[in-house]
């Protein structure tokens, strides 16, 4: 997956900025936590899939997910695996 610039929301431990990977300045808000964990995104790629085609998906066991929660997703996971990692080693 292409390296993305992801901006924690501060005081937030679900939302995101992410930015555009085609126009420069442009980030898009995500919240990892909404519609069961599938995710929302404020990009028009995800507001053009309609809520009701992600609510059935999500319902159905499937995922509508755009790159940009794709990517927070594998930020919030690897930050916390580190976290993991940091609680594992302070054990030893
Ligand atoms: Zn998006």
């Amino acid at each position: 997956m292409k390296q993305a610039k992801v901006i924690p929301l501060e005081g937030e431990l679900l939302r995101f900025h992410v930015y555009s990977r085609s126009r420069k300045g442009i980030k898009h808000l995500v919240d990892l936590g909404e519609h069961e964990e599938n995710g929302q995104c404020g990009c028009e790629h995800f507001q053009n899939i309609g809520l009701a085609i992600i609510l059935a998906s999500v319902r159905n066991g499937f995922t509508k997910r755009c790159w940009h929660i794709d990517v927070a997703r594998e930020h919030f996971c690897n930050e916390m695996i580190r976290a993991m990692k940091r609680k594992e080693e302070g054990k030893l």
